[in-house]
């Protein structure tokens, strides 16, 4: 179609999404369809976050409200920020948001431009590189590979950095692949960064709650040397299963704040009300169902991955956090989106191909185990048939 504003054709879109749309259409056929496609938890919000909504309506809370959040969640934000990482930020560089996809998408358009560079992980979540295409910028690929358990090389990527280089984005957790990035590759890129003192770097902490084997989350704004260059996105989306409720965070330089303000005025004007009082209960009441939620999760992995791991030409590592495994693959000369197909199509169970997150991805699979025991021990018999056919 001719007539739009070209940057549009490079766009790309969510596969998890269509896969999504083909499950349903499937399950409306009278399919039993077990989806371990789509990245959301697979428990209700708690009913304490849902009561402070309804109060929050039942108060009269209807209107708009400031674009950049309401003060008293931007301030549960701040004391929630500094519990958890023991780094002091200003309430005011804080922006609510209708989800952190939203934090992305502003934080391409501020520094994505043509003849520009943004570093991005492949595999990674599908939307930094397709916003990326968006504005023209060029994605060059960090890999993260399976031999590094799915985290980089701060040198690998410190080498990838040059003149045209604007922004570097982080993700750890990750989304494909749970990895972690370890504290110590952090700090190698934190003091690296003191040498290219333009680039900023998007931290993507959206399931900085999600972490296993005891391990505490390290956010890159505890580095006070880069502090002034990062922006850090997190959300309510993964942790308190409020996927729907649209509600995410950026917390941003003070330079940068003001930009990603005014997008946010000219874009969503302002997060609805009632999600924003919920997030306020959510930080700031009981932690146990995160808690809960967590172990859960955590008993989930090391079933799939022993399972998986017994299972003839299929490989995969120990994810450290996040809800998903990413395991490798083979059979025959399939790619990695026929077997996703033919898993969808045959065996009824949606999985996401890794090369829809980079073409690092090729020859693997996002499991998200953000579904029961039971469909996951389905999922193991019928990829164990599968591999053996
Ligand atoms: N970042 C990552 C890595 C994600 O996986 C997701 C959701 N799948 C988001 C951001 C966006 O989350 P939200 O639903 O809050 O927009």
């Amino acid at each position: 179609m001719d007539g739009l504003n070209k940057s549009i054709y490079d766009l790309g879109s969510d596969s998890a999404f269509s896969i999504l749309a083909r499950s349903q259409e499937l399950s409306k056929q009278g399919k039993n369809v077990i989806n371990l496609g789509i990245g959301q938890p697979d428990s209700p919000t708690p009913p304490n976050v849902v009561e402070a909504a309804i109060k929050a309506l039942k108060d009269g809370h209807h209107g708009y409200t400031s674009s950049s959040g309401i003060p008293e969640l931007r301030q549960a934000v701040a004391e929630d920020f500094y519990y958890r990482n023991n780094v002091k930020i200003d309430q005011d560089t804080i922006l609510i948001t209708p989800g952190g996809k939203s934090i992305i998408f502003y934080t391409m358009l501020m520094f994505g431009e043509i003849g520009s560079e943004i570093i991005t992980p492949d595999p990674g979540f599908i939307a930094y590189k397709s916003m990326i295409d968006y504005t023209g910028a060029k994605a060059v690929s960090l890999p993260h590979r399976m031999q590094n358990k799915f985290s980089f090389d701060a040198d690998e990527l410190l080498s990838l950095v040059n003149n045209k280089t604007k922004l570097i984005i982080l993700n750890s957790p990750a989304n494909p692949t749970g990895g972690v990035v370890p504290d110590s590759e952090l700090e190698k890129l934190a003091r690296g960064l003191q040498k290219f003192p333009n680039v900023f770097v998007l931290s993507d902490e959206i399931y900085s709650r999600i972490l296993f084997d005891g391990q505490k989350h390290h956010s890159l704004l505890k580095f006070p040397e880069i502090k002034n260059r990062v922006i850090v996105l997190d959300g309510w989306s993964k942790t308190f299963s409020m996927t729907g409720w649209r509600l995410g965070y950026g917390i941003f330089p003070k330079d940068v704040f003001d930009y990603a303000e005014k997008l946010a005025i000219n874009c969503h004007s302002c997060v609805n009300s009632a999600s924003q009082y919920a997030g306020i209960e959510a930080l700031k009441g009981s932690q146990a169902s995160v808690e809960e939620m967590v172990k859960k999760f955590e008993k989930r992995r090391d079933f799939l991955v022993r399972e998986l791991n017994l299972i003839k030409n299929v490989e995969c590592v120990k994810p450290g956090g996040a809800f998903y495994v990413f395991p490798r693959i083979k059979k025959s000369n399939l790619s990695s989106t026929e077997i996703s197909q033919y898993l969808l199509e045959r065996k009824f169970i949606a999985t996401v191909p890794g090369s829809s997150f980079g073409s690092n991805g090729e020859g693997f699979l996002r499991i998200s185990y953000a579904s029961s025991m039971n469909n996951l021990e389905k999922f193991i018999d019928c990829l164990n048939e599968f591999m053996n056919e």
